[in-house]
């Protein structure tokens, strides 16, 4: 029996989603990559189009699509705060509605599908560090939400279709991650202290700068997807995917500050509303399951990023446009 399979990512276009659908490209698969470019540009996987077994479908995820896959892999969401209260009702219907047409299609196709699901579903937490059992603390009515909640209502459509139809899913809950391939304006952290050190501007800390979080290196993160997609069907999560090693937002500042080289200055601006306090992934059933855990440091992984940093044109990223 061949192992090359039909593989749809959604949102392949974006940050995880581009470098997911080069390693699929690469496994030798035929692979389809489904985007709206809400927060990305047809250039992000121009590289691949020249490949006969990559095939670039421009289309929105809340619209049902009628396609024959063996996987799905289902990333589809806007994922930077920035991004994703631009239009807080859109992504609210990108996360439910998403959800059910991949559902649908896996269903039909008898397809496996995986939710790239995320950290926030634990809200601002007060189990530290978060393991899968935590059920989260979430402002239901804030302005992280739309993402939130929509994040929230995807699983739960995930665990209905597998509980009612037995569909073969996977949910993988994503930590912070970062690396080359970052849209350069998405107003994340890593990104925005990156490239304000290299252009040698302030560096905006936002509150006290003592919140953390724990940066995980996209390749990392995307080993763990592919293992998960790929593990024994009755594991099918939810399962913790992110770097353990916790950092305050200060530390980070100061980290990019040193390998950058910049003589940028720390300022402080108000703290967003509903801005979690720490965060910090539990990858013990990973660990276990999986045989996963990150290998790439925060320093060597950021010493990456700033070289891509370095190397691109920004005049030509742009930001999310009106229209949606
Ligand atoms: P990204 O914004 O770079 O990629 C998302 C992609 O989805 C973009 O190409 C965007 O154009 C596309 N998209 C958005 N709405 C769409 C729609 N309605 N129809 C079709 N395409 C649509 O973000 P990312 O960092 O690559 O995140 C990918 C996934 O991983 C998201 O689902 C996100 O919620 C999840 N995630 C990411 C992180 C992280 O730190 N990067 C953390 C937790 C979860
Ligand atoms: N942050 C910051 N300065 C920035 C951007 C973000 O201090 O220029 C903080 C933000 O308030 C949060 C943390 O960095 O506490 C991570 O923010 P990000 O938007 O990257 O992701 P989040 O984990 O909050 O979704």
């Amino acid at each position: 029996m061949s192992t090359i399979k039909r593989i749809l990512v959604t949102g392949g276009a974006g940050f995880l989603g581009g470098h997911l659908c080069e390693r699929l490209v690469e496994q030798g698969h035929d692979v389809i990559c489904l985007d709206n470019f809400f927060t990305s540009q047809k250039t992000n996987v121009a590289h691949l189009l020249s490949r006969p077994n990559f095939e670039l479908v421009r289309h929105d995820i809340i619209r049902p699509i009628i396609l024959e896959v063996d996987e799905i892999y289902n990333l589809a969401c806007p994922a930077a705060p920035g991004h994703y209260q631009y239009n807080p009702i859109k992504t609210m219907k990108t996360s439910v509605m998403g959800a059910i047409n991949v559902l649908g299609m896996a269903k039909r196709c008898r397809a496996k599908v995986l939710q790239a699901s995320t950290s926030e579903v634990y809200g601002d937490p007060d189990v530290h560090p978060q393991p899968e059992s935590y059920r989260g603390n979430v402002n239901p009515i804030g302005p992280r939400a739309c993402y939130d909640e929509g994040k929230r209502a995807a699983e739960t459509l995930f665990m209905d279709y597998y509980r009612m139809h037995k569909v073969r899913i996977r949910i993988v809950r994503i930590f912070n991650t970062y690396g080359p391939g970052m849209h350069p304006f998405d107003g994340r952290v890593v990104s925005n202290f990156v490239r304000q050190a290299l252009a040698g501007e302030d560096i905006t800390i936002f509150g006290e700068g003592e919140q953390t979080r724990a940066f995980c290196y996209r390749d990392d993160l995307i080993e763990g997807i592919i293992r998960m997609m790929n593990g024994p069907d009755e594991f099918i999560g939810p399962v913790n995917l992110g770097n353990p090693g916790e950092f305050t937002i200060k530390q980070l500042a100061e980290l990019v500050i040193e390998l950058t080289g910049a003589r940028s200055k720390l300022v402080y601006r108000p703290l967003p509303a509903d801005d979690p306090t720490q965060r910090r992934p539990d990858i013990t059933l990973a660990r276990e399951k999986l045989r996963w855990e990150p290998t790439v440091p925060l320093r060597d992984g950021l010493k990456k990023t700033i070289d891509w940093f370095r190397s691109i044109d920004m005049r030509q990223f742009r930001a999310p446009t009106p229209n949606y």
